[in-house]
Parts: C-alpha cells; sequence; structure tokens
C-alpha cells in the first residue's frame, strides 16, 4: 500500500509517501518513496520535493491554497521524472494519513475520516485555533484531488495521552471550567511519544505493559512524558502547547499571574501577551538571538555569550526538573529517552539534563554519549546505571502511515 502521509499548517503542507502494508509493518520493511514540503502557500510557494535516492527538487510557483499545495505533490509523485516507479497514477496512492494536532476528549486512536469525524475535528477548533482549521484544509483538500472514495486516516497528536488519570489532566480551577468548556489538560507530540516507546520496546525486546520509560521529546517544541506499563500517564503540555518545558520560542511553565502584570506593564492585550508566550519566548526570549538550539550551543561555545548560556542552562534545567516530577509521579522508571532535533542531536544538552542525578540512578557514559551519530539510536548510560538512558529519533510519518494501514484494514 502506497500511503500519502500529510500535515498541513497554515501556510505549509509537509508529506511523506510511504510504502508499507500489514506485513511489512510486522517485519520492518516500510519504505519511504518520497518526502517534501510546500511553504509559504498563498503567495510564491517554495517547494522542495525528494525522491528517495535522487536530489532534492527545489522551485517557486504561486499556489493559492492548499489544494493546489496536494494536486502538485500527486502530480510531481505521478511524474515520470520524479523516478518514483511504484507511483504512475492517482490509482497507485491507496490511502491518506493526515496528522491532526487535537482531538479533544472524543479522539482517543487514529480514525477513518467520515463526515462524522469531520464534524467532530471541528468541534476541537475551539481547543486549537491555530492548528486545526489548517489540519480540516488538508483533509478538504485531500478528498477533493483525490476523491471521497479514498480512504483517509485521521491520526492525532493529542490521542496517546488519552490514558491520563484525571489527577494528571484536572487543573486545580473551579471545576465547572472542566465540565462547561473541557479546560483540562490534553497533552501533544503523542505521536512521537508513542513511537519512541515503540522502539523502546523493540530495542529492549519487551510488552507493550513492561514499557515504563520517560520521553523527552525536545525539538522547536519540547514536551516530557511519564510512560508507565505503556501508557502516558502524565505529560508537560497542557490545554495547549504553551506549557512544560522550555521551547524555541514557548514560556513554558509560568506563573499565570504574569499575564495580567505584562499586559498592564506594557500595554498588551491578553491575546497579544499570549503572542508574547508562544512566539518571542523560550531560548529566543531568553537569550535575544535565536530560537535555534545549534546556534545558541555555537555562540555560546565561541563567543562566551552569557544569555546564550543562561537560555541553555534553563533549557537542560527545567528538563531535569521533569524528569525528577515523573520518576516520583510513576514510582521509578527504567530509562529515560531523548528524541526530537535536540535530543537526537546534541550530546551536550543531553549531558547537561543528566547532570547531577547519578543520585537517583542515572550515570550517562560520556563516551557513548559523544560516540552516537545523528540519525542513530542507542543507549547512552553506563552499564550499571539503574536508570538507563537512550537516543531513540522519532518517526511521527511512519507511525502515521502504520495507523493508516491499520485502520483501513480494521487491525487494532
Ligand atoms: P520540530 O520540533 O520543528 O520538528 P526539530 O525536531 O527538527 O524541530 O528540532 C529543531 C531543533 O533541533 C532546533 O533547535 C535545532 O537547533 C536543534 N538541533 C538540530 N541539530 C542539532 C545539533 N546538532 N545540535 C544541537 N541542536 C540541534
Amino acid at each position: 500500500m502506497n500511503v500519502l502521509i500529510l500535515n498541513c499548517g497554515s501556510s505549509s503542507v509537509k508529506f511523506q509517501l510511504i510504502s508499507t502494508d500489514l506485513e511489512r509493518i510486522e517485519q520492518n520493511t516500510d519504505e519511504r518513496l518520497a518526502h517534501g514540503i510546500i511553504e509559504r502557500i498563498g503567495g510564491e510557494a517554495i517547494i522542495t520535493l525528494l525522491a528517495t535516492g535522487k536530489p532534492p527538487q527545489r522551485s517557486t510557483a504561486p499556489l493559492r491554497e492548499t489544494r493546489a499545495a496536494v494536486e502538485l505533490i500527486l502530480r510531481w509523485a505521478c511524474a515520470e521524472e520524479s523516478g518514483i516507479k511504484e507511483v504512475k497514477s492517482v490509482a497507485d496512492i491507496h490511502a491518506v494519513g493526515h496528522r491532526v494536532v487535537h482531538g479533544g476528549e472524543q479522539f482517543k486512536q487514529s480514525v477513518l475520516i467520515t463526515d462524522e469525524v469531520l464534524r467532530g475535528i471541528e468541534d476541537c477548533i475551539d481547543l486549537a485555533p491555530l492548528h486545526n482549521p489548517a489540519n480540516i484544509k488538508g483533509i478538504n483538500a485531500a478528498r477533493e484531488v483525490f476523491g471521497k472514495g479514498l480512504p483517509q486516516v485521521a491520526v492525532f497528536d493529542t490521542a496517546f495521552h488519552h490514558t491520563l488519570p484525571e489527577h494528571a489532566y484536572l487543573y486545580a480551577l473551579p471545576y465547572q471550567l472542566y465540565r462547561r468548556h473541557r479546560i483540562r489538560r490534553y497533552g501533544f507530540h503523542g505521536t512521537s511519544h508513542r513511537y519512541v516507546a515503540y522502539r523502546y520496546r523493540q530495542l529492549k525486546n519487551i510488552q507493550r505493559d513492561q514499557t515504563n520509560i520517560i520521553t523527552l521529546h525536545l525539538g522547536n517544541g519540547c514536551s516530557a512524558a511519564a510512560i508507565k506499563n505503556g501508557n502516558s500517564i502524565d505529560t508537560s503540555m497542557g490545554l495547549t502547547p504553551l506549557e512544560g518545558l522550555v521551547m524555541g520560542t514557548r514560556s513554558g511553565d509560568l506563573d499565570p499571574a504574569i499575564i495580567e502584570f505584562v499586559a498592564a506593564k506594557e500595554g498588551l492585550s491578553a491575546q497579544e501577551v499570549e503572542t508574547l508566550l508562544n512566539k518571542q519566548s523560550g531560548l529566543l526570549g531568553l537569550s535575544g538571538l535565536t530560537d535555534d538550539m545549534r546556534e545558541l550551543l555555537d555562540e555560546a561555545r565561541e563567543s562566551d555569550d552569557r544569555r546564550a548560556k543562561i537560555a541553555i542552562e534553563i533549557f537542560c534545567y527545567r528538563a531535569r526538573k521533569y524528569i525528577g516530577s515523573y520518576l516520583a509521579a510513576m514510582n521509578g522508571a527504567d530509562a529515560v529517552v531523548f528524541t526530537g532535533g535536540i535530543g537526537e542531536n546534541s550530546a551536550e544538552v543531553r549531558a547537561k539534563i543528566c547532570d547531577g542525578l547519578a543520585w537517583l540512578g542515572l550515570e550517562l557514559d560520556s563516551e557513548r554519549n559523544h560516540a552516537l551519530t545523528a540519525g542513530h539510536e542507542g543507549v547512552i548510560s553506563s552499564d550499571g546505571s539503574r536508570l538507563a538512558a537512550y537516543v531513540i529519533p522519532t518517526n511521527e510519518e511512519l507511525l502515521i502511515a502504520r495507523d493508516t494501514v491499520r485502520v483501513v484494514y480494521g487491525v487494532p
């Protein structure tokens, strides 16, 4: 089965084309045929298309909306020049899997998209006003381009965290706010946390219910998850992706009174303060330089920049605090797993986060930590470490493709 994975943002479409089926899932032999990104949709779009094993093709074209981008992807995939031998016509795309950010309380797993499901995703717009409308546009665009008969599956960022117990998902607010408006912690990056938990149990050759780990997804957005007996029992992002760890441009946890305080002092509306917390805070806000961890690390190393250093310090300190609190929440764990652009690539950040955790059993092996090359998975703690540490590159698209296949075949 050739599955097209779409991740539609407000002005971008990321895609992958993955060849897989139930047998290949079992044997771990799925194959990525192509991937790419179309950015700045609405104007002169920037298009990057890559067929596996071929050089990237870069171009620009005026693309008005998501539908035009999906059409372009399909046309390219079918064209001789792309070199994807498995795809010759629209009939060679057998299903579409969509990343959908918010599934609210309604969607606890990946589902086949029907009119009713689409209405359910629309009902969640309130909870993710920036993301869900773009995801819905992507679903409608794919329906128009491929026809309503092609199976489409929604895979939700929130779904993996549906197992959070009440004591972890409720905020200590008046209870009627939860009843009336469903204000609670939902959590995000669920597909990533679920994928690395799955890879961990494959590496260890253990069952799902034996999986007791803390996963740290450290990318532009960052979140931690406490996974006990295979289920997410706590996670750092909340009603929205703003809560929790320090991120590229998001503040993560803060005193909620700051919002009103900043609004009054700076003459901003509540919405402007929220934008400031989402777009101008985190590593960018602290350093005043960049939201990019690699650049910050270079800056701290080469120019000894004080604010770059403090931004990195706070980033790592917050992550360390979450490890400690999740160990308490789960009555101990077997491993901490790093993933995401920073988690997978920066031995320095991993070492800083684990620094001082030897007393609770986490002993990093410095050589292993630094020897692990980008894109590879492996253990980075010493053999005697009671709490192990791993790096496992995430692969959300693969999980979306596999969920799509399972949903289409009706296999749990
Ligand atoms: P997204 O959350 O958008 O998927 P990524 O997971 O790609 O983002 O993570 C992007 C982050 O990873 C950036 O802060 C980038 O600087 C960081 N990163 C990538 N490579 C390295 C590296 N070698 N060292 C440190 N940070 C890195």
